[in-house]
């Protein structure tokens, strides 16, 4: 048993120490598995995102020179195609041309779809704020000067958003006399940006995070160059670049994305021509986007990382980290939880097991005490009964002297075996009690009377104080009577050399109402503080008692508590030690005893 509590005083800690750490490798493990795995759903977002952008941006991009005219038709017939077989049919809201006039000013045209030609307009509606860039632009390249190739335009304008698409050069008898080939035009596809946030984000986020659709993750997305622009929101967005557990540019060239659509026929390359030979010509339209467009485009084609929007990705915890700890400060929680249950079960079962170890050994001493109590009247009764049989002794005043030695010892006999029988009966359940309504003057009286041999024997004198007018109590007289005797027989047995018990009954106030208290008192050796707590329990015998060679058998106060339980009572003890005790049954007065009923014990 030590073995086993200095075992687990060692475990429990180890175990304890061992779990905080696994689990803390646990949640890193877990903490950078969801990283990398939000990280790569990112990129595949971006990817998709990218893919139909560039698509879209391919699919109007003209390789080789071309009347007006010629692109007109090829915009008209792309715009077609597109509504027609792209996944996302309504991407576009619509198609314009940018061409100069005869003074060299940038002039828009609107594709008609339905009319399916070019209407002039004005800058005005979704196109008004890129006026002034273009006006630049073509003032910067009518000066001809270096500037012109930094103030390029660049293939996408987020904050419309459009995706703008050079012409192609123009033929190189033109162009020699330019230093920077300046493209003849532009073609400018305006994004439908509802139709963006309502179906085109929302179905990827749906393809590529699908936690993030339920309640997980929160995104958002953000115009990288204004952030207070969000394009995309989920339900309870952080739009904070930096606590953001993910965060990539999207809406960016990739050239990649284009060899990969051009080597795919994704994107007709020219009007009127097929995509043969692709991986050549993605190389030779990356390059042309390059010079066209900017330096910008330029770390795009090279497949570095630049998008015009932000793709924030937050979990709903505040961050992947947050998620993470709390999910490990649960986890910890249960197992510390297991643990200390398993600690408090095996405690229970290390008290539950001494338990039993000493109620068998004060069974044994239960057993041995017995013996010894009935070993002693059984060799009187015996060596008396053998000398009258013997006609040993025959003068008449000691024959009767022999009978009232066997008659006495006869009757301790009987009362120890009453004793036992009741005990065992009360143990087992079996014990019935008959309630009646009982004189309390009457249960004391009897039970002197029943004492009377015992207290005059041992030259005891018994003091009674009984209240006036007490109420009955109901009660199994019999019982009772033993419960008394019991007390009795201890003060006598316990006495030491006063001679002296007093028994006394008074009203007093209980738990639940009135009751009778029926008290004995002695001056005897009094109760050990370390025995006080123990003695009401089955088999318990003081250990100065044991000590002293007292015969007892330890289960009259253990039988005087069932009686009283049963009586809806109970029983209490004031002792000190050397000065003497006060055993209390406390008994409900008739009329609260109702709603006991009969009482098993
Ligand atoms: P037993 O008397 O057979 O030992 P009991 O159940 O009657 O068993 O009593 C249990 C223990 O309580 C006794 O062994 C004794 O130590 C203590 N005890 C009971 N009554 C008294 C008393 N009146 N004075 C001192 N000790 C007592």
């Amino acid at each position: 048993m030590v073995i086993l509590i200095a075992a687990m005083a060692v475990l429990m800690p180890l175990l304890a120490a061992l779990q905080f750490y696994w689990l803390g490798q646990v949640s890193d493990g877990e903490r950078e598995r969801l990283q990398a795995n939000l990280s790569a759903d990112a990129i595949k977002f971006k990817r998709d995102f990218n893919r139909e952008l560039i698509r879209a941006y391919l699919s109007f991009h003209v390789d080789t020179s071309a009347t007006l005219g010629d692109i007109e038709r090829h915009h008209v017939e792309r715009l077609e195609q597109w509504q027609r077989t792209a996944p996302y049919a309504q991407l576009f809201s619509d198609v314009f041309i940018v061409s100069t006039d005869e003074q060299g000013r940038p002039r828009p045209s609107r594709l008609d779809a339905a009319a399916k030609q070019f209407n002039p307009t004005g800058w005005s509606g979704e196109i008004a704020n890129l006026r002034e860039r273009f006006e630049q632009r073509y003032e910067s390249a009518r000066l001809q000067t270096e500037i012109a190739s930094q103030s390029s335009l660049e293939s996408f304008a987020a904050d419309i958003p459009a995706l703008i698409i050079p012409f192609p050069p123009l033929p190189p008898d033109k162009a020699r006399s330019q230093r920077v080939p300046l493209p003849s035009g532009f073609t400018i596809i305006t994004l439908n940006l509802k139709y963006m946030q309502r179906e085109f984000i929302p179905s990827l986020i749906q393809r590529h995070f699908p936690a993030a659709s339920e309640t997980d993750y929160n995104l958002a997305i953000i115009n990288r160059d204004h952030p207070q622009q969000v394009i995309y929101s989920s339900r309870h967005p952080s739009e904070d670049v930096n606590s953001s557990d993910v965060s990539m540019q999207i809406f960016g060239m990739d050239s990649g994305e284009i060899r990969t659509l051009r080597r795919d026929g994704g994107a007709p390359v020219a009007a009127g021509e097929q995509s043969d030979n692709g991986p050549m010509r993605s190389r030779s339209i990356v390059r042309y986007i390059k010079r066209q467009t900017g330096n910008s485009i330029a770390a795009a084609s090279s497949g570095e990382e630049d998008g015009r929007w932000q793709l924030l990705i937050t979990h709903q915890a505040g961050s992947l980290q947050a998620a993470v700890s709390s999910t490990r400060r649960r986890n910890l929680a249960i197992s510390f939880g297991i643990l200390l249950l398993l600690a408090a079960s095996m405690s229970m079962t290390i008290v539950a097991t001494r338990r039993a170890e000493r109620l068998a050994r004060q069974q044994i001493n239960f057993v041995a005490g017995v013996s010894h109590e009935l070993r002693t009247p059984l060799a009187v009764i015996c060596s008396a009964g053998e000398n009258l049989a013997d006609r040993v002794v025959s003068d008449p005043r000691q024959v009767a002297r022999y009978g009232t030695v066997i008659y006495k010892e006869g009757r301790r006999l009987t009362e120890m075996v009453e004793q036992v029988l009741e005990f065992a009966g009360a143990q087992s359940g079996r014990r019935r009690y008959e309630f009646r309504s009982t004189q309390v003057a009457d249960l004391i009286n009897g039970t002197l009377t029943a004492c009377r041999a015992q207290t005059q024997e041992s030259g005891f004198h018994v003091e009674t104080e009984i209240e006036s007018n007490l109420p009955p109590v109901s009660g199994d007289e019999a019982a009772l009577k033993l419960a008394l005797q019991n007390l009795i027989s201890n003060t006598i047995k316990y006495d030491g050399e006063s001679r002296w018990a007093r028994l006394s009954a008074q009203m007093g106030a209980g738990e639940r109402g009135a009751e009778v208290r029926i008290t004995v008192e002695d001056h005897g050796s009094g109760i050990a503080t370390v025995d006080l707590p123990h003695i009401f329990e089955p088999f318990y015998r003081g250990r100065d008692v044991v000590a002293a060679q007292i015969q007892g058998s330890g289960i009259g106060l253990s039988l005087v508590k069932q009686i009283a339980e049963a009586h809806g009572g109970r029983i209490s003890v004031r002792s000190t030690p050397g000065a003497g005790s006060a055993f209390t049954l406390h008994l409900p007065v008739e009329t609260q005893v109702g709603d006991t009923g009969e009482a098993n014990s």
